[in-house]
């Protein structure tokens, strides 16, 4: 009990240097304030859920940053009933968030262990959450077109499956660069064939591997 009083205090600490580092959408901000990160990490490392920095999970991938998090989720301008499609699911947090911000989730990782894990603790914490084990390079076919698609893993190229997934109108964030540094692009899709590109701040993300990925 007192444990949680404390974590919430934290949590609230972590929103309020967000705020001051940009992130201005209220709904983004509050998700982050409900959802509580120190479920993600083993209780050895609780000190570190609440520290604006990414942290080692299984198979050498990451919890990313919590502004990176609130950064890309921003830029989703995500609406409660959405249907989103997250590359990486990784410690499962990510998605968490945009669970909480009332969308419909479909996120697929490439590891088994994370996959598994991640699919216990999202049920074990009542979320709804459509998840796969696979190559998310090829996007999820049968359930497409995705309002809205984030990639939570650095990509050499921009998937041509995930722009074809995405719905006409829908808004796709992707780190694209080499596997040290990436600049976040957020794309929008005006018709079948036309996208706006904006790019914007630089990024370091663990590599998107697979068939338009890099290779493993
Ligand atoms: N969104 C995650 C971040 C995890 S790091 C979170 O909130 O914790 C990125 C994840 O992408 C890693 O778990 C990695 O295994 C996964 N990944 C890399 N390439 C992938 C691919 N082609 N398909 C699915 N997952 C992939």
């Amino acid at each position: 009990m007192i444990d949680e009083y404390k974590h919430k205090g934290a949590r609230k600490k972590l929103v309020e240097e967000l705020a001051a580092k940009g992130i201005t959408d209220k709904a983004v901000l509050n998700a982050m304030l409900k959802v509580p990160r120190h479920f993600f990490f083993n209780k050895t490392f609780y000190a570190h859920a609440y520290v604006d920095k990414a942290f080692p999970i299984d198979e050498g991938q990451t919890i990313s940053q919590p502004y990176t998090v609130a950064y890309q989720t921003q830029i989703l301008q995500v609406h409660k009933g959405e249907k989103v499609l997250e590359i990486g699911t990784g410690s499962g947090y990510q998605a968490a968030i945009l669970l909480e911000m009332g969308v419909k989730i479909y996120s697929i990782e490439r590891h088994e262990k994370l996959y598994k894990k991640a699919k216990l603790l999202l049920n074990k914490m009542g979320y709804q959450a459509n998840l796969k084990c696979g190559d998310g390079t090829k996007g999820w076919p049968e359930m497409a077109p995705f309002d809205k698609i984030i990639v939570t893993a650095g990509a050499p190229i921009i998937p041509k499956a995930l722009m074809t997934q995405l719905a006409i109108g829908g808004i796709m964030v992707i780190p694209v660069g080499n596997e040290a540094s990436q600049i976040m692009i957020c794309m929008i899709k005006k018709d079948e064939k036309t996208f706006e590109k904006i790019e914007l701040k630089n990024f370091a993300f663990v590599p998107l591997i697979g068939e338009e990925g890099w290779e493993g």
